[in-house]
């Protein structure tokens, strides 16, 4: 699972899980020095959360997972520096990482929403200059890591926007995962799943029930 990926991974799908039990999307991000692979920033998806804590985002969907990785950086940018996120990053957090000139961006799970957006990019200079290398999506050993990452943000959009264009996106690109979520929600075993502490035990659980 997790364990065998690099350090960042785990601090993704850490900050993911507990986005998801705080009832977002449940996405997560880790900010990383390629220098040393330290990790400079973490930060997780806050858009339903209501309290609101001093120097982050939350309550509404500025507060994406990188949004909120970025918001906790001690520099002026992110130059030359790597983004770990679960999902691939959205238009506002791709373009932010192009404003603060992030190198490189490594997702776990692809965001059929978003598809053919680097063809945008391409059309003028500066954004072509500084439109990070991406690495992503999990494949392989580790396509069912991939399909928890996508589950995640997927079972809050099949739940909350149901019949909208996101809903009909994710449904059509992933059958099996939105056959699991649809079980889930009618059953009400979704919020039992709330009620896992950590990430690894949420992964054991799920596991056997992904798609590879
Ligand atoms: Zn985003």
């Amino acid at each position: 699972m997790i364990a065998g990926l690099e350090q960042p991974w785990r601090v993704a799908f850490e900050e993911a899980w507990a986005s998801w039990v705080a009832g977002n999307f449940g996405i997560g991000a880790a900010v990383v020095d390629p220098a040393d692979g330290s990790i400079v920033s973490s930060g997780r998806n806050r858009v339903a959360q209501t309290e609101r804590e001093p120097g982050l985002l939350s309550g509404n969907m500025t507060a994406h997972a990188e949004m909120n990785a970025f918001a906790a950086l001690d520099r002026f940018n992110a130059e030359g520096l790597h983004v770990y996120t679960t999902l691939e990053p959205c238009i506002m957090c791709i373009s932010t990482s192009m404003l603060l000139k992030v190198a490189h961006v490594h997702f776990a799970a692809g965001d059929e929403f978003y598809e053919g957006l680097d063809d945008l990019w391409g059309g003028h200079a500066l954004t072509r200059e500084r439109l990070p290398a991406a690495t992503g999506p999990f494949t392989g050993e580790h396509a069912r890591l991939a399909a928890f990452a996508r589950f995640l943000p997927m079972s809050f959009t099949l739940r909350h926007f149901p019949g909208r264009t996101a809903d009909q996106r994710a449904r059509t690109e992933h059958p099996e995962l939105a056959a699991l979520i649809d079980e889930l929600l009618a059953d009400g075993s979704i919020d039992d799943l709330r009620t896992i502490d950590t990430v690894d035990t949420a992964l054991a659980t799920l596991w056997p029930r992904l798609p590879r």
